[in-house]
């Protein structure tokens, strides 16, 4: 069983629960309007309060542990983005009942930490934005990072069955835990699929984070039979975890071949799938490293899997790419 007597793993499956349910309120209620950030890329006033209420959280827990996190505070100090401050404000408020704009702010910014050797926490407070705006999947997303190696991971997914949290903590394992019912603990395990041809493939929605062309040449290659399953956000490792998918990739979109991951994108859902028994590396075998910097430089793109599957997986895709 995951240790609960560990502060860190309390807190961090305790503040996933409260930011996924603040999440799933701003999804129901409003039209989440979204910001587009420098990179075009959207963000809403739900990844803003989740990392207001995650930032503040921890503050007051480990107020040591820097916090590496995707978002920041720049665009609500505009004068265009007042508006937006207000509502993020009055959304943190129901949560942390002292919130004032400025306070909200700086706990977003307590998110602008580096990883460090030491110990760091780094967070996607939604990942999977666009599947948020689409009323689809996403993920509250932590984890906590010790000498470069991840430890804890925690998503939040309120749309995966019904509203689901999964935490991780090394050498613990992973469990399900159901938002509706935070008492009860289910220990996850990978799918026992050692037949390609009989593969359940999870992919991202979004065909700019993939190659599609590429994609469905390694279908062929490996004699996949059933259509892959498209969703966003982390919240496929925690369907890999399950034994609910056997086989995922992010292979590099054409339009940016030199795309490096942001480790708040990884650490805790291969965290969980590691724990579950699966395997996660790039596309060339190579373990993810976690230890240089908020991208993976050293990593291009994922091969995630149940472990059985995971070597066919990556011959395949050796023998794709050199077609190329
Ligand atoms: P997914 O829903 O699995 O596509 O993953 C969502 C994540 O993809 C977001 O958090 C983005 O950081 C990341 N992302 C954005 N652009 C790209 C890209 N060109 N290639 C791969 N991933 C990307
Ligand atoms: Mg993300």
């Amino acid at each position: 069983m995951i240790d609960l007597a560990n502060p860190e793993v309390c807190f961090a499956i305790e503040v996933v629960r409260e930011a996924a349910k603040l999440a799933r309120e701003v999804q129901c209620e409003m039209a989440a309007p979204a910001l587009a950030k420098e990179d075009k890329s959207p963000v809403t006033v739900g990844d803003f309060a989740v990392q207001a209420l995650v930032g503040s959280s921890l503050h007051r827990a480990f107020p040591d542990d820097p916090l590496v996190a995707e978002e920041n505070s720049g665009a609500l100090r505009s004068a265009e983005g007042q508006s937006t401050l207000e509502q993020v404000t009055e959304l943190v408020h129901r949560v942390v009942p002292d919130s004032t704009p400025e306070k909200v702010c700086r706990w977003i910014d307590w998110g602008r930490g580096e990883p460090t050797t030491k110990r760091f926490w780094t967070l996607d407070p939604i990942d999977g934005t666009k599947g948020f705006l689409r009323g689809a999947q996403y993920a509250v997303a932590l984890a906590l990072m010790q000498q470069g190696e991840s430890q804890i991971g925690v998503l939040g997914c309120p749309n995966l069955a019904g509203g689901s949290l999964v935490a991780a903590a090394r050498g613990q394992g992973s469990w399900r835990i159901r938002l509706s019912a935070p008492e009860e603990f289910e220990q996850l395990h990978v799918s026992d699929c050692r037949d390609p041809a009989q593969a359940r493939v999870l992919r991202s929605v979004e065909s700019d984070h993939t190659n599609v062309r590429q994609m469905d040449d390694l279908m062929r290659a490996l004699g996949v039979k059933a259509e892959p399953v498209l969703m966003d956000s982390q919240a496929k490792y925690a369907l890999l975890a399950a034994g609910e998918g056997d086989l995922l990739f992010r292979l590099l979109s054409p339009d940016r071949p030199n795309y490096r991951e942001n480790i708040w994108d990884q650490v805790a859902g291969s965290l969980i799938l590691e724990e579950a028994g699966g395997r996660i590396t790039d596309l060339e075998g190579k373990s993810l490293d976690f230890s240089v910097g908020k991208t993976l430089a050293r990593n291009r793109g994922v091969v995630a899997s149940n472990g059985h599957l995971h070597e066919v997986a990556l011959e395949m895709i050796k023998r794709i790419r050199a077609g190329y």
